[in-house]
C-alpha cells in the first residue's frame, strides 16, 4: 500500500499532527478516511509512543459496531498513513452545536452506544481517555462511531493505574487534571460530561476562562438544572463523582451503567446488533458525501504532499514496523 494508490478528494478534519482526508482507492473505487501524520512533528513533540500506541491499538483487530475500523497503515519517508472507514454522518459535536441540546431519548441512544464501545475497549484493557464530542462521529445510518485512538492507553486493567496527562480540559476527569493515577473510570467521567452537554448544551463546570474551568472541575458542586429527568440527573451524579471509588462504572464497568434506570428503555442486545433505529438519520446521498463535514475543512485545498510524489529522504527510524494490513482486507490487492 502506498500514497499513490489513492486519489485524495477533500480535507475532512485536522488533528494535532496532520490532516484527515477523504480518499478514493484508485483500483477498487472505495472511499476511505486517510489520516496523514507528519513524522517530523511527532518526533519533535516526542509523541512516537502515542502514535505507535494508536497503531497497536488499531492492530489489536478491534472490531466493534461502534468503533471506526482500520484497514491499512503505511509510511513514506516523511509521513505516516492510517486508512480508516470513512464515517460521513458528521461529528456529534457538529449536530449538537447546531441544535443546542438533544431531547432525552436521543441523548440516551448516543450515550448507550458510546457506553457499549467503551465497555468493549475496557474489556481489552484499553482506556479511551480522549472521549469528547469531536471524536464521536455518526455513520450514515445515524449510529455512533468512535474515532481517534491516538491517546488510548493500553495495558490498564479495570482497577489498574496510569500516570500520563493528556486530553481536552472540558471532558477530563479531576484525577487526570491533578496528575493522579487513574483508571478506566476516567472514561465514565468523560461520558458523564458528554451526556451533560447533550442534555444541557454546555459541558458541566464550563467557564470561558480555562483556569477557572480547571478549578470548577476539581471543586465546584455539580449543578443539575431542572429540565433533565430524575433518572438522567441520577446517572450524571453517578458518572460525575469525583470520588473514583464511588463513581458509577468503577467496579463492574459498563454493566453498572446498563443497570441504571436512565437506560431502562434500552434493549442492549438489539442495540449491539444495530437493530435500534437511530433517532436521527443523516441525509447523506453517497459514500463520499461531505455535507456534514465542517466547511472549515472541506474548503481547504488538498495538500500536494499527501500524494507522496514529492517525498525524498530517508525513512525515520522512529517508526519501525509501522505498516499493517487488516486480515479482513487480505484479498484486497
Ligand atoms: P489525536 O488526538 O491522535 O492527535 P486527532 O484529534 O489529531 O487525533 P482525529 O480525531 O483522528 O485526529 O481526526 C480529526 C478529525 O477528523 C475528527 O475530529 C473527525 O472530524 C475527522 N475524522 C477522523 N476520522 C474520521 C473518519 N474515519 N471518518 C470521517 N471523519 C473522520
Ligand atoms: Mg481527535
Amino acid at each position: 500500500m502506498k500514497p499513490s494508490d489513492f486519489d485524495y478528494v477533500k480535507v475532512i478534519g485536522k488533528g494535532s499532527f496532520g490532516k484527515v482526508l477523504l480518499a478514493r482507492h484508485r483500483k477498487q473505487g472505495g472511499f476511505y478516511a486517510v489520516k496523514v501524520l507528519q513524522k517530523q512533528m511527532i518526533v519533535k513533540r516526542k509523541e512516537q509512543k502515542h502514535v505507535m500506541v494508536e497503531r497497536s491499538v488499531l492492530l489489536k483487530g478491534l472490531q466493534h459496531p461502534f468503533l471506526v475500523g482500520l484497514h491499512f497503515s503505511f509510511q513514506t519517508p516523511n509521513m505516516l498513513y492510517f486508512v480508516l472507514d470513512y464515517v460521513n454522518g458528521g461529528e456529534l459535536f457538529y449536530h449538537l452545536q447546531r441544535e443546542g441540546s438533544f431531547p432525552e431519548p436521543r441523548a440516551t441512544f448516543y450515550a448507550a452506544e458510546i457506553a457499549m464501545a467503551l465497555g468493549y475497549l475496557h474489556s481489552l484493557d484499553i482506556v479511551y481517555r480522549d472521549l469528547k464530542p469531536e471524536n464521536i462521529l455518526l455513520d450514515s445510518d445515524g449510529h455512533v462511531m468512535l474515532t481517534d485512538f491516538g491517546l488510548c492507553k493500553e495495558g490498564v486493567a479495570v482497577g489498574g493505574i496510569m500516570h500520563t496527562f493528556c486530553g481536552t480540559p472540558e471532558y477530563l476527569a479531576p484525577e487526570v487534571l491533578q496528575g493522579h493515577p487513574y483508571s478506566p473510570a476516567v472514561d465514565w467521567w468523560s461520558l458523564g460530561t458528554v451526556l451533560f452537554e447533550m442534555l444541557y448544551g454546555i459541558p458541566p463546570f464550563y467557564s470561558h476562562a480555562k483556569a477557572e474551568m480547571f478549578e470548577n472541575i476539581l471543586h465546584a458542586p455539580l449543578q443539575l438544572r431542572s429540565g433533565a429527568s430524575p433518572a438522567a440527573r441520577s446517572l450524571l451524579e453517578g458518572l460525575l463523582d469525583r470520588d473514583v471509588s464511588k463513581r458509577l462504572g468503577e467496579s463492574c464497568d459498563v454493566v453498572e451503567l446498563q443497570e441504571h434506570p436512565f437506560f431502562a428503555s434500552i434493549n442492549w442486545d438489539d442495540l449491539l446488533a444495530r437493530k435500534v433505529r437511530p433517532p436521527f438519520i443523516p441525509k447523506v446521498t453517497s459514500p463520499c458525501d461531505v455535507s456534514y463535514i465542517d466547511p472549515e475543512f472541506t474548503i481547504q485545498p488538498v495538500p500536494a504532499s499527501v500524494s507522496g510524489r514529492c517525498q525524498t529522504g530517508v525513512a525515520s527510524e522512529a517508526f519501525p514496523g509501522f505498516s499493517f494490513m487488516n486480515p479482513v482486507d487480505a484479498d484486497f490487492l
